[in-house]
């Protein structure tokens, strides 16, 4: 009978049979992550070898917008042009925010530095940016324009705390999906560099020896284990785990509500568990990203969220992924965009939306929502008589985006449990030194073993503060870092 393996339970030296094979750094995961840590490696000299359980390369991030979130240094090339000066101290502050009550300040500090020295890097390694600014709120451009706002920047609490800059570094391409162009050419790099690469290959468990020294990996390819010897480290970019129902609903039960996985499909949490597996320690594991994408048009941003008791909860100029944290806590999970004439539009990406309620009043309204009486009134009221005057002290919405609604007919777009398609990818990942070394519930490191991406636990660990970017930014950044640390060890 076939050995089982899981990567909950690392396989001891003493019971790997042969070695089928032996290089200086293994990878696991030929994503964002993986492929930055293979060009960091290789160009450190190390042997490099990548097992990739998909048939081709560039995992979620393949599928993703392409944007990477660098700025400080004074600027981008891409920032300066568009007339943006982006202090590091700026970007740190903001990333310190964004990363929440959990924030790493070394994390957070050596990629403030770095950010733009990075954005240079990946011009090296041939991404395309045209290095034009698109202003405005958009998810990701519609156009081949490189330079977005992507996050919380202009928006209250963030906007109070550091200056604002778009940081948004999307790889040049016609439309969404620029990720498909960054992936092309850093997956690319990574094998032009003679990075030998494994596709249809399952990384199963890691393989121990002395000390709890991860030595090796047992992967399966064919349909047969195969036992890879590493001499310096494994790198552990397997992504983050919204594939895995069972992880999410142990670890982040929140995202559950979201019902469509942000992924290619392959974040099934085997990285973490084999971190795990060997007393790494998992960090921030009930954060995830969300959105409930309720722009473009943009107009719809000048519209107000309100609960099931009529009351708003957030400046809804704020980013898709923060208010989506505030609508999916709301009780019931009840949340409503009020619009009226003049702002209404059907958001691009579910042009089906359901309008919960019509009407040539607002009171009209509140009673087809079955809200107590005068509470929406009230509230709509309220708003209105403040925006008239360009301002919201309750929540601090920008000036740029209050207007009064007063044009019916008014309506009530539905953001409750069930009506909206809500979208996640998780935060949560192995605690690492800031080079990439895995960590144990005592900070020790874990002698050969390195992670990176939504694997480890990164910049991006507090859902509320994420910003588009993030992800990749993080991934691509620190992936760097493990792959140099683990070729020099
Ligand atoms: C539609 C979409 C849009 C997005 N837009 C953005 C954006 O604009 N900006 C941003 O910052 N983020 C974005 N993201 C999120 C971002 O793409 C991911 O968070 C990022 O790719 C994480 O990088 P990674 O290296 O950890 O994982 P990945 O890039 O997914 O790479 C992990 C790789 O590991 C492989 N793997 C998994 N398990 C195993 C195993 N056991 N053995 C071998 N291989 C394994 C996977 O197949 C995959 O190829 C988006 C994601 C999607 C899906």
């Amino acid at each position: 009978m076939q050995k089982q393996f899981s990567p909950s339970r690392p396989c001891r030296v003493e019971d790997v049979p042969h070695w089928d094979s032996e290089t200086d750094v293994v990878i696991v995961g030929f994503g964002a992550a993986g492929s930055c840590a293979a060009i960091e490696a290789r160009r450190a000299g190390a042997e490099v070898t990548i097992f990739e359980v998909a048939a081709a390369a560039g995992g979620s991030a393949a599928l993703s917008g392409g944007e990477v979130y660098v700025g400080g240094s004074g600027g981008t090339s891409a920032q300066r042009a568009a007339g943006f000066e982006d202090s590091t101290e700026d970007l740190f502050k903001y990333l310190m925010m964004a990363g929440g009550p959990g924030a790493d300040e070394a994390r957070v500090r050596v990629y403030a530095e770095n950010a733009e020295a990075h954005f240079r890097w990946l011009q090296e390694q041939g991404v395309p940016y045209k290095g034009s600014y698109l202003p405005g709120k958009w998810l990701e451009p519609l156009t081949d324009d490189t330079l977005v706002w992507s996050g919380s920047e202009q928006a209250w609490p963030f906007s109070a705390a550091a200056k604002p800059a778009p940081r948004g570094h999307t790889a040049q391409h016609d439309g969404w999906s620029a990720g498909k162009v960054l992936m092309e050419k850093l997956c690319g790099r990574a094998e032009a560099l003679g990075a030998a690469v494994h596709y249809s290959s399952r990384a199963l468990t890691l393989i121990v020896g002395k000390g709890n020294e991860v030595v090796g990996l047992v992967v399966r390819i064919d349909g047969e284990p195969r036992y890879v010897r590493a001499r310096r480290g494994v790198v552990l970019a397997a992504g983050g785990f919204i594939a895995n129902r069972d992880m999410v609903a142990r670890y982040a039960p929140g995202a559950l509500t979201c019902d469509t996985q942000v992924s290619a499909g392959n974040d099934d949490g085997s990285g973490i568990r084999m971190g795990i597996s060997v007393g790494g320690a998992a960090i921030h594991m009930d954060q995830f990203f969300a959105t409930v994408p309720y722009f473009p048009p943009e107009s719809l941003v000048k519209g107000i969220f309100v609960n099931q008791s009529g009351s708003r909860f957030i400046n809804e100029d704020a980013y898709h992924g923060r208010i989506a944290h505030y609508v999916l806590r709301q009780p019931g999970g009840h949340a409503w965009l009020l619009v009226d004439e003049g702002i209404f539009g059907r958001p691009m990406i579910h042009r089906d939306m359901t309008i919960a309620a019509v009407g040539e009043s607002w009171d009209e309204v509140e009673q087809e929502l079955g809200m107590p009486e005068g509470a929406l009134v009230h509230t709509v009221e309220e708003f209105n008589r403040l925006a008239l005057e360009g301002r919201d002290p309750y929540f601090h919405k920008s000036a740029d985006w209050l207007r009064p609604l007063t044009k019916p007919p008014f309506a009530a777009l539905s953001y409750c449990k069930g009506d909206l398609p809500s979208h996640a990818f998780t935060l949560g990942g192995l605690a690492t030194r800031t080079e990439g070394e895995v960590l144990n519930a005592d900070g020790e490191v874990i002698p050969g073993l390195y992670a990176a991406g939504r694997c480890a636990c990164g910049l991006p660990r507090w859902g509320e503060g994420y910003s588009s970017g993030m992800s990749l930014g993080d991934s691509t950044f620190f992936g760097r870092m493990a792959g140099r640390r683990a070729a020099g060890r």
